[in-house]
């Protein structure tokens, strides 16, 4: 009897948490990555302002980078181990499991986004808690953990302080390392003087890093559980470690009667000797720090305290079988390539109406879900800069080019663009065509210009009409080599 309440309380919470994301996808569905971008270029100012601090953090990271001899043996270094477990992830997650079940930890596996969620809610259920801390965790953000719990009755408070600043706007993260970087000081004020009682037209970020210690420091004594989430878990230990530069995970994980730590199953890395490799380069590329100020240690529950961690998969298994993306699986989560990436400093991270935006979410999103993020592929210049950046040497342009493909053929790209592909296709393929069609572009740019230059072209949205030549490149180029000789 027991059993089956039980399992009709999973249904029943896994009916909520499709409730919770299905509104999630209901909120973005009819908005693309264009939509959104157009938005938020509509404030021209915080577009430049984006830009340039996103590349000062870039050139930190190049300086950061510089100054280590062997940087480049590094990423390779991470990228081989990477590659090693993602050969053997099985076997690394069983040694990993054992390891922390010794050590006094209780695991638990979820296999998708509502078993997490349930599983999380369970343990909140179990002590009777309906009040926590949260330290970052971008995968909490994938599984809609927040959402789900609040639907349930648990407050959550988010304890880093981005983390805590886009909470109080209702909102989701804009970055995965620097959440709230879409927000200016003066806004950051108004929501503290609204929500937590700071001065009216505070700006001074002393004064309101301080306003939040406070508030914060009262939700750290008061709560039972904390949830941290995991940069690494070492399997030949079982251990994991959290990577902060607040310390907000240790105060919250050190003062809970119970630690919940949620992970996805690709942070295993196999050796304590290894994680050296991996702070190394971490906190250089995600902000040119030489280390996060906090790399703690989780080993065991101290003593009448309960640990707990979750192994999430939500899709990473499946594309751990797929040959062309699966070394997406390698991602620390640094954000370097956020950074870098000329469209996502543009368009700010709300535009990929997903948990993790920019370059790294692009691959990511379409492997969950290929209809709702068929955009974000197409959302990159294919510049490259990424791929250049990243720690631990993902291909990223690379794989947005082959999403692309893959969105095409699978027929996820609207009919518009499937439709001129196929034109080009035909013209491309055929000089005499080609050559006819330049010519016929040119005749109607400079006759009637208005037959492309006009408002449902989203092309010319924010261009001028170029020059039009008055030949195309192969009569010049016939012309003045006639010249040369
Ligand atoms: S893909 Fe590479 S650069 Fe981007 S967040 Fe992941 S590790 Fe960092």
């Amino acid at each position: 009897m027991k059993n089956k309440q039980h399992v009709r309380n999973l249904k029943q919470q896994s009916l909520d948490i499709s409730k919770v994301q299905h509104q999630h996808q209901r909120m973005s569905s009819h908005k693309t990555h264009a939509d959104l971008a157009e938005q938020f270029n509509k404030a021209p100012e915080r577009v430049a302002w984006h830009d340039d601090t996103l590349w000062f953090v870039r050139q930190k990271r190049d300086n950061a980078a510089r100054g280590v001899e062997d940087w480049e043996i590094l990423r390779e270094t991470a990228s081989k181990i990477k590659e090693n477990v993602l050969s053997r992830l099985d076997d690394y997650l069983m040694e990993f499991e054992a390891r922390a079940l010794e050590n006094g930890i209780q695991v638990h596996w979820a296999k998708d986004a509502a078993e997490h969620n349930a599983i999380v809610y369970s343990i909140f259920q179990k002590h009777g808690v309906e009040r926590a801390v949260k330290s970052k965790s971008m995968l909490t953000e994938e599984c809609h953990l927040n959402d789900y719990l609040q639907q349930q009755g648990v407050e959550i408070i988010d304890s880093d302080l981005g983390e805590r600043i886009v909470q109080l706007a209702e909102e989701p993260p804009s970055h995965i390392v620097l959440p709230a970087i879409h927000k200016k000081k003066e806004e950051v004020g108004e929501l503290f003087h609204r929500h937590l009682g700071s001065a009216k037209g505070e700006k001074d970020a002393k004064v309101l890093t301080e306003t939040a210690r406070q508030h914060l420091r009262e939700v750290f004594l008061s709560r039972k559980i904390a949830l941290t989430g995991v940069n690494f878990a070492i399997a030949e230990t079982g251990e994991f470690v959290v990577c902060t530069n607040e310390g907000n995970a240790d105060m919250g994980a050190h003062l809970a009667d119970v630690h919940i730590a949620c992970m996805g199953i690709e942070k295993i890395i196999p050796k304590r000797e290894h994680l050296g490799v991996f702070l190394r380069l971490l906190a250089r590329s995600a902000t040119g720090q030489p280390i996060t100020t906090y790399s703690s240690h989780f080993k065991k529950p101290r003593k009448g305290q309960e640990m707990h961690l979750v192994l999430v998969d939500n899709g990473r298994s499946s594309r751990l079988g797929e040959e062309s993306f699966r070394n997406s699986l390698k991602c620390i989560r640094c954000g370097a390539c956020m950074n870098t990436c000329p469209v996502y400093r543009r368009s700010g991270g709300h535009s990929y109406h997903t948990a993790i935006a920019g370059p790294i979410g692009s691959i990511l999103a379409p492997n969950m879900d290929r209809k709702q993020f068929a955009d974000l592929p197409f959302a990159s210049t294919l510049c490259g800069s990424c791929t250049h950046v990243c720690p631990v040497k993902i291909n990223i342009h690379e794989q947005l080019y082959q999403w692309r493909q893959v969105l095409v053929q699978e027929g996820h790209v609207d009919k518009g663009k499937q439709l001129s592909m196929q034109a080009m296709k035909v013209v491309l393929s055929s000089p005499a065509l080609f050559k006819l069609s330049g010519k016929a572009g040119r005749k109607v740019m400079s006759l009637a210009p208005f037959a492309l230059n006009h408002r449902l072209n989203p092309w010319y949205k924010q261009r001028e009409m170029p020059k039009v030549p008055t030949s195309s490149f192969e009569e010049w180029y016939r012309k003045n080599r006639k010249k040369d000789e």
